[in-house]
Formats: structure tokens, sequence, C-alpha cells
């Protein structure tokens, strides 16, 4: 059976999953339980991010025994974020709540979450995992110190950006593009697409029951560098020009007055040569510094003019989504 697109569905559950497939049937069940109770007309979706075990048969069998429960594959591994994505488009509750699929996140947060939106008119909220049960020295500490730097770089006052369990208004998620691993950074998405009443909630946070964690020590060079991409595209994603532009043309300057000074000084005073001083070299070098900048954002406009603007997933099978 499959269910009519509506506009009247409460809650869709967005769970993406690597290896997953002990866990899975158990958060199913919690899920269903909880929402049952509170009378919620919900969907879960299911995203395997191209699990190797038998997430997928695990999946499947699960839909076959609710409707309610839709799956979608990738064909490989394209990351959390991707497999956010790909959730969020196909959504259709009003309001959404992403999950780990590991069950360190409790379905028991699911009604507070869904209030806050729905009830307090918050645009997302944000998980805060004040009490963890993972690895103090490999998670952590390093958590804290990302997190204080993501807050104090956007200032979204989150004590925890990237904890999985989160809840948002539908428009939010179609409105963002989770790309790269930018899930760690999805307040900061929200903020730039303008929405303002982001809020936090304090939820609990569970031992890992089966299988082991997905990211290794990569994720914090990476989450490094996706905070710096993600200043820079959000502000001159549009206009590189504006960036590489200004940059270069104050080289291009600098180089440019050094160059006049030293020729007036080669007319004035005779005698002194001009290839023989550094600073020409240096007058030099900052001038085709400049140019290439000026260039590099040439070469950013146009590929920001004819960039499609959305990621392509091969997808190799879903369940219930057109
Ligand atoms: N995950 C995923 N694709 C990946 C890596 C992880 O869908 O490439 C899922 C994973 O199955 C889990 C969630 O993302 O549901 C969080 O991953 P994990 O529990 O390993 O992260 P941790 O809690 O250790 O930060
Ligand atoms: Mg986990």
């Amino acid at each position: 059976m499959k269910i009519p697109l509506t506009n009247n569905m409460d809650l869709s559950i967005v769970v993406p999953l690597l290896n997953e497939e002990e866990s899975l049937p158990e958060l199913c069940a919690w899920i269903e339980r909880v929402v049952n109770e509170h009378h919620y007309t919900y969907e879960i979706i299911l995203i395997d991010d191209g699990s190797t075990d038998n997430s997928w048969e695990v999946i499947e069998t699960l839909c076959q025994g609710n409707p309610r429960i839709r799956g979608i594959r990738f064909q490989r591994n394209y990351g959390k974020s991707a497999a956010l994505n790909e959730g969020f488009k196909a959504v259709q509750g009003n309001v959404v709540i992403t999950m780990d699929a590991d069950m360190q996140d409790s379905p028991d947060e699911i009604p507070g979450l869904y209030r806050l939106i729905a009830d307090d008119g918050y645009d997302m909220i944000s998980g805060w995992k004040k009490k963890r049960y993972d690895n103090t020295l490999t998670k952590n500490i390093p958590s804290r110190f990302f997190n204080w730097s993501t807050r104090r770089i956007s200032k979204i006052p989150l004590h925890d950006f990237n904890c999985g369990l989160k809840s948002y208004k539908r428009k939010v998620v179609k409105c963002i593009e989770v790309y790269g691993e930018m899930h760690r950074y999805i307040p900061v998405l929200a903020k730039w697409a303008g929405f303002r009443k982001i809020g936090e909630k304090v939820v609990e946070h569970r031992k890992r029951k089966y299988g082991t964690t997905k990211f290794g020590w990569d994720r914090f060079v990476n989450g490094f560098l996706d905070l710096a991409s993600i200043m820079f595209v959000s502000k001159y994603g549009k206009r590189p020009m504006h960036f590489f532009g200004l940059i270069g043309s104050i080289f291009f300057f600098i180089g440019f007055v050094m160059i006049v000074i030293l020729v007036i000084g080669r007319i004035t005073e005779p005698g002194t040569g001009l290839s023989n001083r550094p600073p020409f070299y240096i007058s030099l070098t900052s001038m085709i510094i400049g140019i290439q900048l000026f260039m590099s954002g040439f070469l950013g406009e146009l590929i920001a003019r004819n960039a499609p603007g959305r990621n392509a997933y091969l997808i190799e099978k879903k369940i219930g989504i057109e």
C-alpha cells in the first residue's frame, strides 16, 4: 500500500544508516510505539547509505510490515549528509525529525521535539547531548572545541551542532542542501537560508548498543575544512568576484605603487638600477598574484553562474516514494 501525498501528515522521521542491521527493527518498533501513543500521523524514512551488511533486507521486511516505513537505498556509500539530503527531499510531514540509527538517540524525545516545532513555532531544534556516552578523549574534548568555534563563527548559540537528533519545520529541510559532510553544520545552513528561530533541547544520549562508530579521526580535519568552506560559500558562493577581486586588487595596487615609486627613483636618480633591487621583484610578484586572483574571481563567477545547484546521487531502489 502506498501512502498518498498529503499535507496533513504530522511527522516524518528520517534515519540515515550505514551497516546498522541489528538495531533497525528495535529502533522502528520503539519509534512506532512512541508515535502511536501520541496519535501522530507519521512516516519513517530509512536511508541505507550503501550498507554492506543486511540492512537493506531488514528495511524491506520492515516496509512490508508497516506501510508508513519507507526506504531509500544508495548504490554506494555517499555519507551521512547525502543520506539526510535525499531523505529531506522525500519527506511529507509538517515536522521532520532526524535521528541516528544506532539507538544512541532515544525515540522518547520525539514528542518534545515535535511540540517545540508544531506548538512553539521554532524553525529548528537541535538536540543537545549534555551527558554523552562516547569515549571522552577521542570524542568529547574535540567536540567541545568544535562546538565552541562553530558557535563563535556562526553566532548561533548552540552547544551541540552535530547531534543526530534534530527537528525541523518541513520548509526548512526543503530549503537547505546538505552536501559534502555538511550534516555537522545544518543549523548554520538553516540560518543562512534565512531561518532565525533555532533553539536547542537537552536530549538523552545512550551508549551505542550494536555495531561501531562510522566516523574516525579524519572527521575533525574534514569538519574544520567544511567550516571554512561553508563560511566562504555562504558569503561569497554567489559572488566569488567580491572575494577574489578585492584581494586581487589589493595585491595589484601594492605592486603597482611600488613599481611606480621605483621607476620615479630610477628617473630622478640615474644610476640606480631596477633589476638588481629586491623590491622590484616583490612588486612584480605582487602584481602577478593580483591578476591571478582576479582571474580566479572571473572563473568563480562563471562556475557560480552555470552551477546546477543540486547534487545528484545514484539511487538503487526506493519503497513508497515517487
Ligand atoms: N551514517 C551514515 N553514513 C555514513 C556514516 C554514518 O548514514 O557514511 C549513519 C550511521 O549509520 C548512524 C549515523 O549516521 O545512523 C551516525 O553515525 P555514528 O553513530 O557512527 O556516529 P557517532 O555517533 O559515532 O558520531
Ligand atoms: Mg552514533
